[in-house]
Order: C-alpha cells, then sequence, then structure tokens
C-alpha cells in the first residue's frame, strides 16, 4: 500500500516532511494513474546532504573493511528477503513486468552481497625500492563524498552497482534518482537504515535535477561524480566536473549490434535476440539496437524471429505471462515512433508491428516491432532507439560486419552468435565494445567490469574494478636511517 504522499529526502538519518510547495506527482506508466507525490528538493537540501556526508566521512572511511562489510550484509539479505514487495513498488513506477522487477531486486540485493565480500580486500602495495634507504607503499583510500546520479531503467539495480562498491571503499554518498522512480531508491535507502548504516553515510535527494546537479558540481567537498545515464548529461557533467577536476565515472548510452554468422544456432540467437531486444521493453542500455544476420541465414531467421515476436504479449506488469509493459513517459513512445518513421521513409519495410498499441490500458504503449531492408543511414542504425523495434540486415563477411559494428561513437556492448571457437575470440578482439557477449547477450553479472568505451562511458562498474573507481592510490615514500 503506497500512501498518498512518500517522503524522499533523507538526509544525515532524518526523512524531511514533504513541502506542500515543493512536490511532485509520481504516475503509473501502464494506467497514467497518480501513484503518490514525492518532494520535490534542489540546491539547498543538496549542500545539507553534502555536509552531512563530509562529516559522517570522517569515522566511515576510518572503519575497518570489516565493520563497513557488516552494514552491507546486513543490507543485501534484508533487499534480498523483501525482493517480491520492493519488486510490486518498481513495477508501478516503472512499468516492467513484476517477475523481471522482482529479478532486479534481487540482482541489486546481489550487488550488495558482493561489496560485502569486497570491502575487506581492498589491498595496497609494498614496493621493492631501488633506493636502500626507502621504503614504499601504495596505500589505497576512499576517495570521498560521492555524488551519484541514476536513471529510471534500472531503477534498483543502477543504485546498489554504485552506492555499494562507494560504501564499501569507504566514501560518503548523496544519491539523486530519476524523478520518475524515486520510489525504489527511498526503498532502498530504508533498507540501508534498516541495516544500522550510520546517519550522513548515504543521503538522498529528489527533485530539481539542474539545482542537485550544480550544488554537486560545484562543491568542492564532493570529490567524485558518479552518472548512469545517457551519453548527453554524462559530457555536460564530465565538463562541468573539469572545473575542480573532481573525478568522473560515467555508464552512458549504447547501441548493441548483434552479429548472427551462418554457424549460429537459430533457436538459440533468436530466443537471445527476443531476450535482448524485449527485456524491459527495449529500455536497457546492452540491449540489441541493430541486428545484422549473415545473408546465408536471413530468410529462415527474419521469418523464425517475426512469428515470436508476434507472439508476445504487452500489458500491465502485474498480469501473468507479460513479455512487454510500457515505454517510460510519451518522450520515449515518440522517440520510438519517429526511428520506426524515419526508417519506413527512407525504404524500410514492416515485417510486424510499427504503432501504438490500441490495448485497454492507456498508458505508453508500442508494439514490438520488426523491420527489414534497413539500410545504414536510417536514424534507427545509429541512434540509441530505446524501445522494442529490431532492424534486420544482411551481411556477407566477417570484415564487413565488424566494420558495420564498429561505425558508432558508442562502445558499451557488441552480441556475436557463432559455434566457432576462433571467430567468435577473433571478432570479439577487433570488436570496438567494453563487453563483448559470445552466445549471450546477459554480460552484467556483481563479479564483473561492467562499462563502455569511446562515448559510452569511462570507468567499470561490478568486480574489484567497481570499488577501485571509488579509491585512491597513495604513495607513502619513506626515508629510513641507515645503522
Ligand atoms: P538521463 O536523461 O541522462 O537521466 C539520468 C539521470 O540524470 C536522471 O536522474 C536525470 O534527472 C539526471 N540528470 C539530467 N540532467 C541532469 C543535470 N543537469 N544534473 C544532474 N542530473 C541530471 O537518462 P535516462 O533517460 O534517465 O536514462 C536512459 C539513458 O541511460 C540511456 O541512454 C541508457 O543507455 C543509459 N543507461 C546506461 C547504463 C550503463 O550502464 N551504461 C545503464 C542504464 C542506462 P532528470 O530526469 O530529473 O533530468
Amino acid at each position: 500500500m503506497i500512501e498518498k504522499q512518500t517522503k524522499s529526502i533523507f538526509i544525515n538519518g532524518v526523512w524531511s516532511e514533504i513541502d506542500p510547495e515543493a512536490k511532485v506527482a509520481i504516475y503509473n506508466p501502464a494506467t497514467m494513474e497518480k501513484i503518490t507525490e514525492v518532494a520535490y528538493g534542489g540546491k539547498k537540501e543538496t549542500e545539507k546532504a553534502i555536509e552531512a556526508a563530509k562529516e559522517a566521512f570522517k569515522s566511515w572511511s576510518r572503519k575497518t573493511g570489516r565493520e563497513r562489510s557488516r552494514v552491507l550484509y546486513k543490507a543485501a539479505h534484508l533487499l534480498e528477503e523483501d525482493a517480491e514487495r520492493i519488486g510490486r513498488i518498481l513495477t508501478t513506477e516503472q512499468g516492467k513486468p513484476l517477475a523481471e522487477a522482482i529479478g532486479e531486486v534481487k540482482g541489486a540485493a546481489a550487488f550488495l552481497l558482493w561489496y560485502a565480500e569486497e570491502a575487506s580486500r581492498a589491498y595496497g602495495e609494498w614496493l621493492p625500492s631501488s633506493i636502500p634507504s626507502k621504503r614504499m607503499i601504495v596505500m589505497p583510500q576512499a576517495i570521498g563524498v560521492v555524488g551519484a546520479i541514476t536513471p529510471w531503467n534500472f531503477p534498483a539495480s543502477m543504485i546498489t552497482r554504485k552506492v555499494a562498491p562507494a560504501l564499501a571503499a569507504g566514501c560518503t554518498v548523496v544519491l539523486k534518482p530519476a524523478p520518475e522512480t524515486p520510489l525504489s531508491a527511498i526503498e532502498i535507502l530504508k533498507i540501508f537504515e534498516a541495516a544500522g548504516i550510520p546517519k550522513g553515510v548515504i543521503n538522498l535527494v529528489t527533485g530539481n535535477a539542474e539545482e542537485i546537479g550544480e550544488a554537486l558540481l560545484t562543491n568542492k567537498d564532493v570529490r567524485m561524480i558518479t552518472f548512469t545515464g545517457s551519453t548527453i548529461v554524462g559530457k555536460y557533467l564530465m565538463k562541468e566536473s573539469a572545473d575542480q577536476v573532481k573525478k568522473v565515472a560515467l555508464e552512458l548510452g549504447g547501441h548493441a549490434p548483434f552479429i548472427a554468422f551462418e554457424d549460429a544456432d537459430l533457436e538459440k540467437a533468436i530466443s537471445n535476440v527476443l531476450a535482448s531486444k524485449f527485456r524491459n521493453n527495449g529500455q536497457t542500455c546492452i540491449c540489441t539496437n541493430r541486428l545484422y544476420v549473415h545473408e546465408s541465414i536471413l530468410k529462415p531467421f527474419t521469418e523464425l524471429l517475426m512469428k515470436k515476436i508476434q507472439n508476445l504479449k504487452l500489458g500491465n506488469g502485474f498480469e501473468e505471462d507479460i513479455d512487454l509493459g510500457p515505454l517510460i513517459n510519451e518522450q520515449a513512445l515518440e522517440k520510438v515512433e519517429s526511428h520506426v518513421q524515419d526508417a519506413l521513409d527512407k525504404g524500410a519495410r514492416l515485417a510486424t508491428g510499427g504503432k501504438r498499441w490500441e490495448g485497454e490500458l492507456s498508458g505508453n504503449f508500442f508494439e514490438p516491432t520488426l523491420l527489414t531492408g534497413v539500410e545504414d543511414q536510417m536514424k534507427i542504425m545509429f541512434e540509441e532507439t530505446f524501445g522494442p523495434v529490431i532492424p534486420i540486415q544482411s551481411f556477407t563477411d566477417e570484415d564487413e560486419v565488424i566494420q558495420k559494428a564498429n561505425d558508432t561513437d558508442y562502445g558499451l556492448a557488441a552480441f556475436i552468435f557463432t559455434e566457432n571457437t576462433s571467430r567468435s575470440l577473433r571478432v570479439a578482439e577487433q570488436l570496438e565494445y567494453g563487453m563483448i557477449g559470445v552466445n549471450d547477450v546477459f554480460p552484467a553479472t556483481p563479479e564483473a567490469p561492467f562499462g563502455g568505451i569511446k562515448q559510452s562511458g569511462i570507468g567499470k562498474e561490478g568486480g574489484y574494478y567497481g570499488m577501485e573507481d571509488f579509491m585512491e592510490k597513495k604513495f607513502v615514500s619513506i626515508g629510513m636511517d641507515q645503522e
């Protein structure tokens, strides 16, 4: 049961009352019904949150890794236990099918668990000195107060994927979640509270993005900005961080190519295209945006894929057997429509789908769509669509498809389907992407580095790399008296 108003600003261990002059409504994207209202904070709240985080850093950063890990272990278990209830809240505000939402919350808990384990393993180094009278130590230390900004497409796991390693490293955090999905963020903060996190170690501010962003960017006590979202906002944050030489970690947009070679297992490749494209309704940074199929298998591949797409079921995420929920908002629908229209105007053909869904729900639904006869100059082949549309194109040989796959400013994830191991390694080596899935479209796990290259980002989340990003390497050089 969600209350009419939900407190959403948490600073120094206290939830603020909602100011009637500064609140905003949250809607269910499947039904367009109002769910609740949350606070609309800004500069003042962010500055208070930074102050609290700065104060809390003094003691949190000095705790042992083991002490920090106890809080993270507890939070991981509490979140895992509460996955179903929080999953329901996530579906209500974001729209994804309930099973996906519960899966995401469990995935979010898995990041907490991984970094609970990792917190005790921030090893430094002892360097052998070339000078007999010196000893040299490299000491990893928490970077300081971190400003964390997250998107709506994975409103739970995108938070723990950055907050868990930050806290494990000894940093303190001011979190700004996406305006569409603050409720999952609020639940995660309550989990940390229940796990006994000291006051000020993690703070939450919902509200005006420009004001919150500016307060984080201009305050010298914020030593790092970690951001997941669009490339355009990432570039802005990076430029503005330059003024104080703040560290930035950016997880940005993608435009993943999916390459099915002639020796691919057809059934396996097609079910993976469906999983990659339609999970979260195509609103996933690593989802397939372009499908390249070897010319010798194009016809059976297209026919089977079309049949399977036609069997997908749209609806409210709470209904049984739903494959796709709504898109997040009207702008998302308009973008998807414009990509389809642009392709059709330039000569593509509609194999299935292609328009807003005329179901009984008034939410933001778009039919799962397959486009054939697509050309490289169509927007969908180089801009991130973030919706349930697949453009399919044939290719002749390996060199040609590698060149096409790399011909983009994005470099997040790419997928190859082949039963030939030498080919998979040869192609993986040449693809300019941060993550390559070989017969696998889900390369995201807590133990592995997730992140892009080129304009898809800087830094890695996940694995021990994820925690390293939140630590400075301090060099201590010790001169010794000689006996
Ligand atoms: P977005 O528009 O860039 O927004 C992301 C977050 O940034 C939101 O909380 C947003 O708040 C905030 N923001 C926007 N302008 C800001 C500013 N000037 N200062 C501070 N914060 C600001 O992205 P989105 O539409 O939510 O998410 C979709 C994008 O995220 C896609 O491009 C997707 O590929 C990418 N993504 C990447 C990854 C990855 O791991 N690489 C994972 C998930 C998503 P407001 O909405 O209030 O402006």
